[in-house]
């Protein structure tokens, strides 16, 4: 955090639809991965600023939760055209603040996208149940209710995914949004939430404020927040997640990954070798679906070196000139520590087979490149596998079965996703129900569910019950009331009951 001069890069809040600029004297810088230049200043805002945000989300769910619903999903309907209609523009915003390519941009934001496809099933994902009779002319029915402001604390690696699986569905379940994006990545966000009101959702609604561990403090400690979704490290998860609960509030926190791909001899070489180098490489390996472990069962291994002849064809670069494979490790930080990671992996040992660090990219000679890097003889106590890289490193263990491959993933403290690689229906049915994992793949490296499923990490990825999206996001989002009515015809009453009248006598 720094104490920066206000410049005309001073990334601006959205407090009742409005850009406003934060009274802060404290910035944190958003720099280019591309060139190392403060290209922003992000406020660390206020407490009244926070508050006010808060408090107009409050006072527009009072009467949002009571708009009817087909016209709560009309303006979804109307914010997925919009976003459709500006993804270039949404694309180059997002490309500019984290450095991605150009495809992997519009990929994150239609995976986004169809999640607001979704929101428009809101009349049917918000039904209840109803049973008549349950006793004598009594029946029995439950609505699924708004709960109030909901908050959200997004990472930088989905500038645009991560924001649209919470605030669409939210919305639309009748409750208003308080975003809390990545210090290093908020612009996308605000546009997104721009293009909400112009699909005619109510200016307060939505609310973008800024800031690190003292703005999320606030949200979490404010009484009129009633639930919490975060997605991003393990060690920040956890804290938002105990802080939240402990504040007895509904929390959810997506977090860390360790995804192994199991690659049995029977698989078609081509397809393992193709779905490895996207789903190892792909955004510079900060995906929290990307494969970092590949386990090579039996004489599959002999593929091993076609893998990383593929691997060191795989070129990082800028987004602006095209043809690069991913762009840049987000900040110098994380590139050194990545970095560091490969070095403590030589020093445990591993065979270093191909060594990205050092990479250079014509034009961007400050920017934070790290190549494809790969490592052999990697052992499951050896600090590159149990540490989450977030960058192009994948590991290769070689074990000799497909229960110990089992044995190597249920072990591991993570859940998130996995793959299995075979042509043998009785290899992937012995990996699908045996496996510890919450999402998986068979034949395909990143089985990132779509928004009617929901984002099922388990173990360490994962805490709280509720996953985001899907239908199990609708009843994060809501609460049920369960009512039991009767009604008197003329002159019928039956006195007094001092206890529950069921009738078990038959
Ligand atoms: P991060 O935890 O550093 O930051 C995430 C958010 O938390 C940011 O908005 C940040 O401002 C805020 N934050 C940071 N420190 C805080 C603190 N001490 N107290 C309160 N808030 C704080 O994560 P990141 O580096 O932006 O994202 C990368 C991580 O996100 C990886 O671990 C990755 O696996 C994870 N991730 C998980 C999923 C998933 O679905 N499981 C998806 C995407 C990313």
């Amino acid at each position: 955090m720094s104490k920066a001069i206000k410049t005309n890069t001073t990334v601006k809040a959205l407090i009742s639809g409005e850009l406003i600029e934060s009274k802060s004297t404290t910035f944190v810088d958003m720099v280019s991965p591309l060139t190392n230049e403060v290209i922003g200043q992000v406020p660390c805002m206020l407490q009244e600023e926070i508050d006010l945000a808060v408090q107009k989300a409050h006072e527009a769910y009072l009467s949002w939760r009571f708009t009817p619903v087909m016209t709560r999903t009309r303006v979804m309907l109307k914010y997925q055209a919009l976003v459709k209609e500006n993804m270039d523009e949404l694309a180059t915003i997002l490309c500019e603040e984290s450095g991605k390519t150009f495809d992997d941009a519009k990929g994150d934001l239609v995976r986004g996208y169809e999640v607001i496809e979704f929101a428009c099933s809101a009349p049917t994902l918000l039904m209840g149940e109803t049973v008549e009779n349950v006793a004598n002319k009594v029946n029995t029915y439950s609505y699924k209710q708004a709960i109030g402001v909901c908050a959200g604390v997004t990472p930088f690696n989905f500038p645009g995914m991560i924001p649209l699986w919470m605030f669409p569905l939210s919305i639309v379940a009748g409750n208003a949004f308080v975003l809390k994006p990545s210090e290093m990545v908020p612009n996308t966000a605000i546009r997104l939430a721009q293009l909400l009101f112009e699909a005619g959702a109510p200016k307060d609604i939505l609310q973008i404020v800024h800031g690190q561990k003292e703005q999320v403090d606030m949200l979490l400690d404010h009484d009129l927040v009633r639930s919490y979704s975060f997605v991003g490290s393990p060690a920040v998860g956890g804290y938002i997640y105990s802080r939240a609960t402990a504040n007895l509030k509904r929390a959810q926190a997506l977090v860390g990954a360790k995804n192994h791909m199991v690659i049995m001899p029977d698989a078609d070489k081509q397809s393992v070798l193709n779905a490895l180098v996207g789903a190892s490489m792909g955004a510079a390996g900060q995906r929290c679906m990307a494969i970092s472990v590949a386990l090579f069962v039996g004489k599959s291994k002999e593929w091993i070196p076609e893998l990383v002849d593929k691997l060191s064809k795989v070129k990082p670069g800028g987004w602006k000139e095209g043809g690069a494979d991913y762009g840049p490790v987000i900040t110098r930080r994380a590139l050194n520590r990545i970095e560091d990671l490969v070095q403590e992996g030589v020093d445990e040992g591993a065979k270093l087979v191909l060594d990205g660090r050092g990479a250079t990219v014509e034009g961007y000679p400050n920017g934070n490149w790290m190549g494809p890097t790969v490592f052999r003889d990697v052992k499951v106590d050896m600090a590159i596998y149990k540490a989450e890289i977030f960058g192009p490193v994948l590991s290769i263990l070689e074990p000799e079965s497909l229960t110990e491959a089992l044995d190597i993933i249920n072990n591991n403290m993570f859940g998130n996703g996995t793959s299995i690689f075979t042509s043998s229906g009785a290899s992937a049915t012995k990996f699908r129900r045996e496996v510890s994992v919450g999402q998986v793949g068979i034949n395909i490296p990143i089985p990132v569910p779509l928004p009617f499923f929901s984002f099922t990490g388990w173990k360490g990825s994962f805490y709280g019950d509720l996953h985001a999206y899907g239908k199990q996001a609708m009843t994060f989002y809501t609460e049920t009331k369960t009512v039991t009515e009767k009604w008197f015809e003329d002159e019928e009453s039956e006195g007094i009951a001092f206890n529950f009248k069921a009738d078990h006598s038959k």
